[in-house]
């Protein structure tokens, strides 16, 4: 006997059809014995219904309005959900946020889990009831309700599933697992059958959206296998794992790509110390998130070019920061560019494998595809390309890297 968390995302409830065949799927762990903790997500669409009536009365909301309106939608659905188990004869009740307690910080709308009071659902789970709780909200100090941020059930489910010290946390949702690459794109991707959380959290970050950047997070800091797998398939999916419970490393297990980037560079830049900080410093101030950064060395000892890129939302308020401190830094030009996409090899064998790097530049070489920005971490090597080769440059790295399926 084991204790699951099970949460089910926006499609699989969908319906009254679907939040029954959830129910289904449920009452199948619960007959194997199991213990079962459900996290439900709001039916499809309806999340962005309620931030849109939220958006027509004001655009200057109140945050805390704000979160009484958009928790709604996981209430209905673990209410469904609860009267669908026990219309098929499983014992099952709800439990918002605020009756268990899911305790977070009051920062609303993107509020962060401080702790979770597991021991009334605990004692419900010994006596075999199914527990239903609704995601993405938890409650302040004060009492308010708070949402976790847009995508934030998944990261109720793993916060769950490491207070109840469970066995796993499935996160059943309408993709059947993790891809080697977005299988739209490459169609010799293969599903993965394990990840390391490592990987998961570049893969998440790199603009594969199966799973919250920050559920990753957590799962890795509490060491929760966590497994995504499709609703509508009795399937196994892809597990989330440790380093240690992957036997075969591959020396790269995944390609990312994000077409979310915009290139910004300031023309003959001073070279002295303090350029740098006084280019992102404001930035980093307006909490605008730079990623890739270019410098060269000047040929004159007095100027050179600095290359860097934000996400497309940022790139306006990144131009007017920078405009507004021409004086400071002390540049010829600006030069934005969006029409750019950054494409990323993944993988934890990276570290004790030379010349994986190099691959991947001579690939793209021999298809003709520039580079234009390189950076790279320990895990993970990107570079920044003109975005009409996406395509190409993407299966050309799948089959390089040995990824693409038999
Ligand atoms: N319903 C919320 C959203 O759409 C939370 C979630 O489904 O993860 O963002
Ligand atoms: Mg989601």
């Amino acid at each position: 006997m084991a204790l699951i968390v099970q949460k089910f995302g926006g499609t699989s409830v969908a319906d009254v059809n679907r939040i029954k065949a959830v129910a289904q799927r449920v009452k199948s762990e619960v007959d194997a014995g199991h213990q079962i903790a459900v996290v439900v997500s709001a039916m499809a669409g309806v999340t962005n219904q309620l931030v849109g009536y939220v958006d027509d009365i004001s655009k200057l909301y109140d945050a805390r309005e704000y979160d009484a309106v958009v928790a709604s939608g996981e209430q209905v659905t673990s209410g469904l959900l609860a009267l669908a188990l026990q219309d098929i004869g499983v014992s099952a009740r709800s439990w918002q946020g605020w009756q268990i307690p899911i305790h977070t910080n009051d920062v609303h709308a993107k509020a962060r889990i401080t702790g979770i009071d597991t021991d009334k659902i605990q004692a419900r789970l010994q006596e075999g009831e199914v527990v239903v709780v609704p995601g993405f909200q938890g409650v302040a100090p004060d009492g308010r309700i708070t949402t976790l941020g847009r995508g934030g059930s998944d990261t109720s489910a793993v916060a769950l599933a490491a207070a109840l010290k469970a066995h796993r946390c499935d996160i059943y949702t309408d993709v059947d697992g993790v891809y080697t690459c977005d299988p739209r794109i490459v169609t010799k991707a293969r599903k993965l059958s394990k990840i390391t959380y490592e990987e998961m959290l570049e893969m998440a970050s790199q603009g594969a959206k199966v799973l919250q950047t920050r559920a990753v997070e957590m799962a890795m800091n509490h060491g929760v296998r966590t497994e995504v797998r499709s609703s509508f398939s009795a399937e196994r999916g892809t597990l989330v794992v440790n380093e240690e419970e992957i036997v075969e490393k591959q020396v790269v297990s995944g390609i990312a790509y994000s077409r979310d980037e915009a290139k910004i560079t300031l023309v003959r830049v001073a070279d002295r110390p303090g350029v740098a900080a006084s280019i992102f410093g404001p930035l980093a101030e307006a909490s605008v998130n730079v990623d890739m950064i270019v410098q060269n060395v000047s040929a004159d000892g007095k100027a050179t070019d600095m290359t860097f890129t934000v996400t497309k939302s940022d790139l306006e308020r990144t131009k007017s920061i920078i405009q507004s401190k021409k004086a400071e830094i002390g540049y010829e030009d600006l030069v934005a560019k969006d029409g750019v996409v950054k494409i990323s090899i993944i993988g934890v064998g990276m570290r004790s494998h030379a010349g994986v790097a190099q691959t991947m530049f001579q690939t793209l070489a021999d298809k003709g595809i520039n580079i234009q920005v390189i950076s790279t971490s320990e895990i993970k090597v990107s570079v920044l390309i003109a975005e009409e080769y996406t395509e190409l440059a993407v299966r050309a790295l799948h089959t390089a890297y040995g990824l693409d399926a038999a």
